[in-house]
């Protein structure tokens, strides 16, 4: 969605806001692509606050599919976005995840929340606090299930390859 700043380039108004929905089915990123599951629309305030100069504020959040760090479930999670981004068309560096926020006389929203869904991402995401993710031997999600990897009594045959390596340390 974009947002028609016009009236503020022009100096007829020092203001504008508009109520944004986003079109965002997924944020698709270098570190993969996670389904949007949940987005609520919401009032955005652009101000001009110098030349080039931008103050954006609003307050969302969006929810999306990440999955869990250690077993790969998906978890819905809801990012918080409380924006209040300072936007300067004249210093925003070269190839910034921001530097087309700003294209001719729009603001684009979709880019916007783009970036604030980088800034704000979680540290880390857990199904549960205690989940115990999965067997890096088998896959297994040991949630679930549980594995008999770590246990396993070794061959006896390997066993004694093990010894004699021991016993040469
Ligand atoms: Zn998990
Ligand atoms: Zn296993």
């Amino acid at each position: 969605m974009l947002i028609n700043l016009s009236k503020l380039l022009s100096g007829d108004q020092e203001t504008i806001t508009e109520q944004v929905t986003l079109e965002m089915e997924a944020f698709v990123s270098s570190i993969g692509t996670f389904p949007v599951v949940e987005k609520r629309s919401f009032p955005l305030k652009v101000s001009k606050i110098g030349a080039d100069k931008f103050l954006i504020e609003g307050e969302t959040a969006v929810t999306l599919d990440i999955p869990c760090d250690r077993c790969l479930t998906p978890v819905k999670v809801e990012i918080p976005l409380n924006i209040s981004r300072e936007y300067d068309k004249n210093t925003v560096e070269e190839e910034a995840e921001d530097e087309n926020l700003i294209v001719g006389y729009n603001l684009d929203a979709e880019q916007l929340i783009y970036c604030e869904i980088l800034v704000n991402w979680p540290m880390k995401t857990l199904c549960t606090e205690a989940c115990k993710g999965i067997c890096k031997k088998c896959g297994a999600n040991l949630n679930h299930s549980s594995c008999t990897c770590d246990t396993v009594e070794l061959d006896p045959r390997m066993a004694k390859i093990r010894d004699i390596f021991n016993n040469a340390k």
